[in-house]
């Protein structure tokens, strides 16, 4: 079974899938899913911002490199949550990204990919486990849709992010079996004892 079995990418863009891979942020035992460099890979490909020739070279150890893409991912996480929730974004967690970002860029290439170009990867430098998110996280605040960007409706503190394309703007939940289906055992739980008084 995967590491990953439990883990949802209902981001809906690489940078917040990579914020959410520290799960359930906002309770009492969050989750991590990114101990090792090693994870850090098994989760690129696992959200399909590495391709399996890539992860495969990616190899060794490199505590350095994980400390940094975790620090990248405080960053991302720190940006969106207050963007959803229509705060301004905290300087020195922008700054991180931009930084981030701007390294990515000194060792990326345009090249055809996609609709067009795109920005693509040669280097096997470890750093390749995290560029793409980087360059998906400063995708997302410069192109949008940034007033799409919305944090998990949960009680509980899963504080998830995801980019709402539903056509009415109308969702509110990381997943509906996961934390919609808990808010409407909650909400029924409340109608009972509501009823009972
Ligand atoms: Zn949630």
């Amino acid at each position: 079974m995967s590491a990953f079995a439990n883990l949802d990418l209902f981001g809906g863009a690489a940078c917040l899938d990579f914020a959410n891979s520290l799960d359930a942020r906002g309770t009492e035992r969050p989750e991590e899913y990114l101990h090792t460099y090693a994870d850090l890979v098994a989760w690129g490909r696992f959200a399909g911002v590495l391709d399996e020739p890539t992860a495969r070279r990616l190899t060794g150890d490199h505590p350095e490199v994980l400390r940094t893409a975790l620090g990248l991912r405080e960053a991302i996480f720190q940006v969106f949550v207050a963007i959803g929730r229509g705060r301004d974004a905290p300087a020195d967690a922008l700054a991180t990204v931009q930084a981030r970002y701007a390294e990515a860029m000194a060792v990326a290439r345009l090249a055809p990919g996609g609709d067009g170009f795109d920005w693509q990867f040669d280097a096997d430098d470890p750093g390749r486990a995290w560029w793409p998110m980087a360059v998906s996280a400063v995708r997302l605040l410069t192109g949008g849709p940034l007033d799409r960007v919305k944090v998990c409706a949960a009680e509980a503190g899963c504080i998830g992010l995801f980019v709402d394309t539903s056509k009415n703007r109308s969702r509110r939940w990381c997943t509906m079996d996961g934390c919609g289906v808990d808010a409407k055992v909650k909400r029924q739980a409340r109608r009972r004892a509501g009823s009972r008084s």
